[in-house]
This record gives C-alpha cells, structure tokens and sequence, in this order.
C-alpha cells in the first residue's frame, strides 16, 4: 500500500487514517488527548478504553470497527491524487483482553456467564493496491477455539488473494521460546497459590491484559484481587466489577504494576506484612540462557522458583517448586504469555504464506528479522501456493456436494461416487473426515459423523 495513506500504531503525521490495534504503550507512543491529525480506527472496546487513557481525548475522532465485517474506505492517493478504494477487517488477536469467557475461550466451560470482550485486533487491508494483513500483538494458540475461527475468518477474508504484506508480531520470533497455552500457565499460577494458603501473593500485570488470568484466579480460590485505583476503573469499563477491590483488608492477593514488582518491594512486604510470594506472568524471562547452553525455557514446568535476595534487584534461582528458602522471599516466573511462541508464529506463516514479511518489533535486541526463519514460507510462489490449496479445497467441497448419498440404512450412511484416495482431507492443518464434510453438505441427508480434527 502506497505511504501517506494509512498508518497502524504509527502515529507520525503524513497519513489520511490511522489505526489502533490496542492500547498497549509500545503501540500507542506518540498518541496523546492532544490527537488531531485524523480519523482514529480501533475496536469498540478500545474506543471505550481510550478516553481512561487518554483523558480529554476528541472522541468524535474515533471510528469503531465492528470485529468480522468488512468496512470499505476510500481515500487518496498522494502521488497521483486519484481515489483508491480499500476494504479493511478487524479479526480477534487474541492478545489483550482475549475473547474472556465467551465460546471462544478455555474458561468458557467453567464460568459461562461472563462477557464476551474483544480488544485487540489485528487489521486485514484489501485493495487495488494488494492486500496487508497487520497483527498487533497476537498470540496463535495452537488447539484453540479462537485460533480456529481466526483460520477460518482469515482464510475466507483471503478468498484467492495472495497475501502481499504481513506485518507479525514478531516478539518471540526465535526458536528458543516454546511456551504452555494460557489455559495451562493459568492452571500452574493457581496451583502455586495454593501451595502457600498462609502467604501474601503478589502478581505483576501491565495497565491493560492478563484479565482472563486474574479473573481465573478469582473464580477458582473464590476471593477478590486487590488492584490498583487506576486498574479497577479498567476492570469496571470491562464490565467487572465483583472480583475485584482496592481494599487490602479483603483479600491475600494483590496485583500491582510489572513496573513496582521488584525484589525491595517484595522483601518489603515479606517484612512488614507477613509471609509473601511474588508471581511474573511473561513469556520473557525464558530467553534467558543458562550456563549450560540450555535456555529456561526449555524447563519441562515452564515455573521458575527463585528467591529474592537482601540485595536490591538480584535473586537466586532455587530448582523446582517447593524449595526450602528459609525466610527469603520467593518469587515465580511462570510462562505466561499473550504473545505467541515461535511454533506457533511459525503455524500462522504456513497458514497464510505472505509475499512479504516485515516484524513489527524491532526495540528488543533479543527480536529477529521473522524471514530469518520463515523467509522459506514467502515470496510470490509460495503466496500462490496457498491461494492453489484454496481453490484445491474448494474443488474438493464441489465433488463431495454432487457425490451420491445413499440413505441411512441401520445406522451407517454409505457414500458413494469418486473414489478417494483416503479418508481425510487436509487444508492448512485442519484434517476433516470426508464423511463429515459430506454431512455438512448433504442437504438434508441425515449421515454418521465421524469427524475428527487436529492440529
Ligand atoms: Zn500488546
């Protein structure tokens, strides 16, 4: 797409709209309540974060962007001055807050009658002038619901356009990290709390995400999280209002800014309030190499047990949970992520097979250039490849509506027709039994599913 026209988390004038993928501060430097240059694109929660955020914000600038429908744009070119005409979709990233508690989510099942809450979002561009995908932050949670509607969403927003630009989230573009889904590291936090029923805890969060972790922590130990005055405003404006509290007397749990969790302000409280633990949710302390040549990451757990020594700022690794430490206060870095890990970067790149790739990271030194590894998955050909599997599977579906059906007879449906070559088709890791594809087309023929995916 042609400069001068539309700018994602850039906020540098020259541009004619501007989109917001979330409200994380490493994607909205150079936003402030003092923003004229132009129209401002997000989601509708953002849009209703923005002026806690951004106190005095002209909100008559925001444009809010329904997640899944197509929004048609027209602006101008700045070399030929023409109109150029572009239609662009918000899909669910996945990142920040995550699809909490709705059908979409690993919580889903345990506490169903919570919102729905999409925040972030990547951006799809379609256009005469190719088509750019921009992920925000994201996390690709392989076996997951909401990354099995994002394929699904994506590949139909594709149709049979090669993709020309993806621009990824990058973060953790190394082989080095392998992180748990969120469901298990939500899992591993709590069992850590538990083990320590008499102690403080104390969690690290940024001023936006992890919600569906505290929340989980909430429902599980039944108890309220302490946060600060400025979150719980958050927490309201997300609809939540009954976890959490800004009175200590109330609860043993506390979540306080990433910025304050320090090894002083833990020691500190070990002091002065008792028996505390600290837990940091992040996928970044895993890069670190150990002396060995392995990296934490590689830990089986992905829980990393330390204790804070009386010196500001250092600490001690003890190995495996449950160490005695004495009186030292203990702290857990545990694999928690809302961004994704390499495989599954890597999973998202073999799905859409872009021409060109270009990392929207760059400030971290440990951050890759992803055509380092994935640079094999792009290129026109490789575009042209996926658009080919597209239109192989959607060939596929054709046969499979004209073959014959016979009726049920005794409980077992008989297909007949083309012979296939075997029973399971493959699109892009998605492995459908044909039987079942055929039941979803059978136009009223009542057929034995036996459908079965993996990933
Ligand atoms: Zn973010």
């Amino acid at each position: 797409m042609e400069s001068g026209m539309i700018s994602v988390d850039r906020w540098a004038a020259g541009s004619q709209a501007y989109f917001l993928t979330h409200l994380h501060a490493d994607h909205t430097a150079g936003l402030s309540a003092a923003w004229r240059r132009g129209p401002l694109f997000c989601s509708r929660l953002t849009a209703k974060l923005i002026p806690c955020k951004f106190p005095g914000f002209d909100v008559s600038l925001l444009r809010i962007v329904e997640i899944g429908t197509w929004h048609s744009l027209s602006l101008t070119s700045p070399s030929s001055r023409s109109s150029v005409e572009f239609v662009f979709k918000a899909i669910d990233a996945q990142h920040c807050p995550v699809a909490l508690f709705g059908d979409q989510n690993f919580l889903a099942t345990e506490f169903a009658d919570l919102p729905l809450l999409i925040c972030s979002v990547m951006y799809l561009f379609r256009g005469e002038s190719g088509c750019t995908l921009h992920t925000g932050d994201f996390r690709w949670e392989s076996n997951s619901l909401g990354t099995e509607n994002g394929r699904a969403v994506l590949i139909d927003a594709l149709k049979d356009q090669t993709l020309d630009t993806l621009y990824l989230d990058n973060t953790y573009c190394n082989p080095q990290y392998s992180f748990p889904s969120r469901e298990v590291a939500s899992k591993q936090i709590v069992d850590i709390i538990m083990s320590h029923p008499n102690d403080e805890v104390v969690i690290a969060i940024d001023s936006l995400g992890k919600e569906d972790l505290l929340l989980y922590i909430s429902q599980a130990l039944s108890m309220k999280i302490w946060v600060w005055p400025e979150r719980l405003q958050i927490m309201h404006l997300l609809g939540f209002h009954e976890n959490f509290t800004t009175q200590t007397s109330l609860t043993r749990i506390r979540a306080i800014p990433r910025y304050s969790f320090k090894t002083d302000t833990l020691n500190k409280l070990n002091e002065f309030r008792g028996p505390t633990i600290g837990i940091m949710p992040s996928g970044m302390p895993w890069a670190v190499a150990r002396k060995d040549g392995n990296t934490v990451g590689a830990s089986a757990s992905h829980v990393n047990e330390k204790e804070c020594s009386k010196n500001p700022g250092s600490c001690s690794e003890i190995h495996g949970l449950g160490g005695n430490s004495g009186n030292a206060t203990k702290y857990y870095e545990v694999h928690y992520s809302d961004h994704s890990c390499y495989s599954e970067i890597q999973e998202f790149i073999e799905l859409l097979r872009p021409v060109n790739i270009k990392g929207i990271v760059s400030s971290r030194s440990c951050c890759i250039n992803p055509r380092y590894y994935f640079g094999h998955l792009c290129g026109p050909e490789q575009a042209l490849w996926r658009v080919q599997q597209k239109l192989d599977y959607e060939e596929d579906l054709r046969r499979a509506e004209v073959a014959e059906i016979k009726p049920i007879a005794d409980g077992v449906s008989h297909v007949s027709g083309r012979k296939r070559k075997n029973d399971h088709m493959n699109f892009f890791g998605i492995r459908i039994s044909r039987v079942s594809l055929l039941g979803r087309l059978s136009r009223g023929a009542r057929i034995t599913s036996t459908e079965s995916c993996s990933e």
